[in-house]
């Protein structure tokens, strides 16, 4: 039996039709990558970053996946990305899908175009609220604080709520 590992994504969307953005990356995520076990709320927040652009929609899933190494997660992920239409132009600039490898089991590594656990995310609240709504327990393996504590003292003063439905 192939192993198991457990994979947090962060998604991100900030143009077109938000809410379809995320839904079709999740549909193909499935497809690719692997179960979706558990699945944030959808979150309505305040650009990082730069700062004039329009707000974004995140959210957190949880998946099972056999995809091992977490590069062949990455590959896939930007395929992803680009088969959506994902046009880069800045760093933190708008984007139609943007999609994170938060976390890889408990796996700490450090590549040229990989790093897990993503940098910076206890500095996010767009990343740290939809994931202590589904993982609060979660210890992140180098800070070796849960996710409820780096969301409770999160420095960000970045507005990230649930969408309103
Ligand atoms: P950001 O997500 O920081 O706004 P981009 O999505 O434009 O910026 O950056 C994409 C690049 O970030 C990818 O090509 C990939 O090589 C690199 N990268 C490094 N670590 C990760 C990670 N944990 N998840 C996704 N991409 C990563
Ligand atoms: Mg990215």
């Amino acid at each position: 039996m192939t192993s198991r590992h457990l994979v947090y994504l962060g998604l991100g969307t900030n143009l077109g039709d938000r809410l379809n953005n995320l839904e079709r990356a999740r549909i193909l995520i499935q497809e690719r990558i692997g179960p979706v076990r558990i699945q944030s709320s959808v979150y309505q927040t305040e650009p990082w970053g730069l700062k004039d652009q329009p707000e974004f929609y995140n959210q957190v899933l949880l998946l099972e996946t056999g995809l091992a190494p977490p590069e062949v997660i990455l590959d896939v992920i930007l395929h992803i990305e680009k088969e959506m239409g994902r046009i880069r132009h800045l760093k933190w600039d708008r984007r139609l899908i943007d999609i994170d490898i938060l976390f890889f089991d408990r796996e700490v590594l450090q590549l040229d175009r990989l790093t897990i656990p993503h940098p910076l995310m206890e500095k996010r609240n767009f990343v740290l609220a939809p994931l202590a709504e589904i993982a609060p327990d979660f210890l992140h393996p180098v800070l070796e604080k849960t996710i409820r504590e780096l969301a409770q003292t999160s420095t960000d003063l970045l507005k990230a709520e649930i969408l309103a439905s």
